[in-house]
């Protein structure tokens, strides 16, 4: 039930809240304002409205609302920025200039997610996005509610990998995810113009992060995958201070370069104190006639590297032209040909995932 009197307090109290065009209510950045009568107040912020420092000014209009007497809870949330000029000297970034990325706040949201899972590698293009897509399928197909984040603020690859597309609805102040293939996903592509984000560092990284983690309305799930960028930087970083990482995935190819970046990820993960749960070693072969493989990168190297570390090594998945063709077309081949050997794979990559965690 609408609470008339508080909205009108809530109001009030957002229109001291100071924009570049004028207080924030009228230069029309505030939309969906609700207040009900247990004293939720809801409302979004419009990123393009707003200006350039949306997310600083969310966490001023959420404190002015969180003030006014009667107010028992505040849910809000910036939406991305549409336009495609980036304001003089910065970068359009709806995430931007939030100085103190409370991080651990906002992994606290994740209260109904049991097993958070970060899939990292050391370099791009060694299959680190269509392993983490296809595994959060797999593990759904075997009866477990899994969520899939996106979070390669470099290069999002769930939009093709999922064929999603559009701005993502905002309920209640929450950013919802899509489910599709038995997975509830989000992707920082659907929130951000990615050319845009290349330049992003530091706090603008970690503001996006912990945006994906504390606004996205994942609900109760048993794995959230985060698909992470490639080497290491803030992402991994701001993800491992969540404290909310169960565990990390090093995806690599038998390459001795791989290798050496794979070392680095492990070494940021054990400094950071997050368990690695082991490495998959991804084109690792080529099936050139039946039952014949040719090790085009080596042989077991990751296997190795894996020994070395001490980590332990999952398995090892071929090249296999009908998953690149299925991640082209946007549909996983773990939903696709279930029955498929490579699909067979990575469901048993995904059980001995489960099985580790548990
Ligand atoms: P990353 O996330 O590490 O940058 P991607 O998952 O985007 O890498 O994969 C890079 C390319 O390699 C994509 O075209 C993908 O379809 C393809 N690919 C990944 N793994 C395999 C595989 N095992 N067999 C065939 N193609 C693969």
């Amino acid at each position: 039930m609408t609470d008339a009197n508080l909205l009108m307090k809530a109001r009030a109290a957002l229109k001291a809240v100071e924009a570049p065009g004028g207080d924030i209510v009228s230069c029309g950045a505030i939309e969906g304002l609700s207040a009900t009568t247990g004293g939720v107040v809801r409302f979004t912020l419009n990123a393009d409205k707003a200006g350039a420092n949306a997310q600083a000014l969310l966490e001023r209009a959420r404190a002015a609302v969180e003030a006014v007497e009667g107010v028992s809870r505040v849910a809000a949330v910036a939406t991305a920025h549409r336009a495609q000029t980036a304001p003089a000297g910065g970068h359009a970034n709806p995430f931007a200039l939030d100085k103190k990325p409370r991080i651990e706040k906002a992994a606290q949201e994740l209260a109904g997610v049991k097993n958070v899972i970060a899939v990292a590698s050391g370099k791009g293009g060694v299959g680190k996005s269509t392993i983490a897509a296809n595994l959060a399928v797999a593990l759904g197909a075997l009866g477990y509610r899994v969520g899939l984040l996106d979070a390669d603020i470099y290069g999002p690859s769930l939009p093709t990998l999922f064929a999603l597309s559009g701005k993502p609805d905002i309920v209640e102040g929450k950013i919802r995810p899509v489910e599709k293939f038995g997975v509830k996903s989000m992707s920082i592509g659907l929130l951000v113009d990615a050319e845009r984000a290349l330049a992003w560092r530091g706090p603008m990284v970690m503001g996006a992060i912990r945006q994906l983690i504390g606004d996205v309305e994942w609900g109760a799930l048993d794995y959230l995958i985060v698909d992470t960028p490639p080497g290491t930087g803030d992402a991994h970083l701001t993800l491992a201070q969540s404290k909310r990482l169960t565990g990390a995935i090093i995806v690599s190819t038998p390459q001795e370069m791989a290798l050496a970046d794979v070392r680095r990820g492990v070494e940021l993960f054990r400094k950071t104190n997050v368990p690695i749960l082991g490495v998959v070693e991804n084109m690792a072969w080529l099936e050139t006639a039946p039952g014949e493989k040719t090790h085009l990168f080596g042989k077991g190297g990751a296997q190795a590297a894996a020994r070395d570390l001490g980590a332990p090594f999952l398995g090892a998945l071929p090249i296999e032209p009908d998953l690149r063709i299925a991640c082209d077309e946007g549909v996983p081949i773990a939903f696709r040909a279930p029955g498929s050997t490579i699909a067979a794979a990575l469901s048993a990559l995904a059980e001995k995932i489960a099985a580790r965690v548990s």
